[in-house]
């Protein structure tokens, strides 16, 4: 018996189990190594998983917060990297807030898997510090003109569009002066340096930088100064899907550290057969499962509208991401001196565990915001 899932969820799970046995497991070491590979990736962008989680009424199949993170927990089981490349793009915005012209040019054929975004908030001096955004967008006839840099973008330089942040109005408040738009990335102005990582190498990180970039005044996603808030939206949106892929990866460690304690032999017999590897893996398994109870309890929360669901999916990222740098840890201290090499995959997911703790509110931010949800 499974309490957690419906039939059709069931159904999902393991639709996106073959999907990622079948599809990413062949290539997950190739571009762990060699890096992100847009002709693979577009077989993800034709699987219709980017619409299992997008309302019925705009093309998707409806299966909610639970959906999206059954799909990224699978996918991250397998390849943490192309979850992240499929997770990120900030058109949840679009379905409540954008015109009917920029849900024609982007979101309707996001939701077809016909394009690649990629959401560009973060710059070098404004990461947990949203408010301190420098980038400008300013006004001059039909168009903005932006000036800035980002960085950290995952997609930064395949996407198709950016969601950029930037500044309207510097005589208020981010929190008011702040707008986001839809930036096209065959503008002039833009330039890409893809960013040389040491987690989820296979995803396609880069810092962006904006020269005087014209965009149609037209792409302003939403209200003008209310970029600020669409961003809070946006980072508290995310962290249910962190959660979810770090439950993906965290699994993985698991299954990798039994696979290895049953074959690997010592003093004449597996090493589970010691007490203390045994008790790693049942502490292991005990710390997966119960992240695992509150990543779906959170994103069950989210799809009934429970007030509360924005601080447990704060809570669920917590503990998933500790969960799987635990898992990924002793499945490396597991695997001994071979651990330490790149002959296997438990040196793989330990790097692509870290990256979840930072990216959608470091532990440290998610830390703030639960002790502020206890004390008032
Ligand atoms: C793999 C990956 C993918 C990413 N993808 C994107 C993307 O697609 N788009 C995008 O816009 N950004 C993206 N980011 C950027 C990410 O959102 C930022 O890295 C994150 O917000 C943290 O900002 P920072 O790196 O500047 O760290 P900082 O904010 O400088 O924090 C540094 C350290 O200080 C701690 N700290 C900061 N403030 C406080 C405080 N008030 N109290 C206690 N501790 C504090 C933090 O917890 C952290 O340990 C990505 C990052 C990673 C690693």
């Amino acid at each position: 018996m499974n309490t957690y899932f419906s039939e059709e969820q069931l159904a999902l799970k393991e639709r996106v189990a073959k999907f990622a046995a079948e599809v990413l497991a062949p290539e997950v070491g190739r571009i762990d190594k060699e890096g992100f590979d847009m002709e693979h990736y577009r077989k993800v962008m034709a699987s219709g998983l980017v619409a299992v989680a997008v309302p019925k009424a705009d093309g998707g199949e409806g299966m909610g917060t639970v959906g999206r993170c059954i799909v990224l927990e699978e996918m991250s089981k397998v390849d943490p990297s192309t979850a992240l490349s499929f997770l990120v793009g900030g058109m949840g915005m679009y379905a409540t807030s954008a015109s009917d012209e920029l849900k024609e040019k982007y979101y309707y054929p996001w939701v077809r898997g016909e394009i690649l975004p990629a959401f560009a908030l973060t710059e070098p001096g404004a990461g947990s510090d949203v408010s301190s955004v420098k980038t400008t967008a300013v006004k001059d006839g039909d168009e903005y003109v932006l000036n800035g840099v980002k960085t950290l973008i995952v997609n930064g330089k395949s996407a198709d569009v950016l969601n950029v942040y930037a500044i309207t109005d510097t005589t208020v408040k981010t929190s008011k002066g702040m707008s986001v738009f839809a930036v096209p990335t065959d503008l002039p102005g833009i330039s890409v340096r893809v960013q040389d990582m040491m987690t989820l190498r296979g995803s396609e990180v880069a810092e962006i930088t904006f020269t005087d970039c014209r965009v149609p005044a037209a792409n302003l996603v939403g209200e003008l100064g209310k970029g600020f808030a669409y961003a809070m939206g946006g980072i508290a949106g995310g962290r249910i899907n962190a959660a979810a892929c770090s439950i993906g990866i965290a699994d993985s460690a698991v299954a990798d550290a039994v696979r290895y304690a049953n074959t690997r032999v010592q003093f004449g017999k597996p090493i589970s057969a010691n007490q203390a590897i045994a008790h790693q893996i049942a502490k292991m398994e005990c710390k997966l499962e119960s992240a695992r109870a509150l990543l779906y309890k959170a994103a069950d929360m989210i799809d009934h509208g429970d007030k509360d669901a924005g601080v447990f999916a704060s809570i669920a990222k917590r503990e998933a991401t500790d969960a799987a740098q635990y898992c990924a840890d002793n499945n490396l201290m597991i695997h001994g001196g071979i651990g330490c090499t790149t002959e296997c995959i438990a040196e793989r997911i330990y790097r692509d565990a870290h990256a979840a703790r930072i990216y959608d509110g470091t532990s440290d931010i998610l830390d703030l915001i639960v002790a502020r949800y206890m004390l008032g």
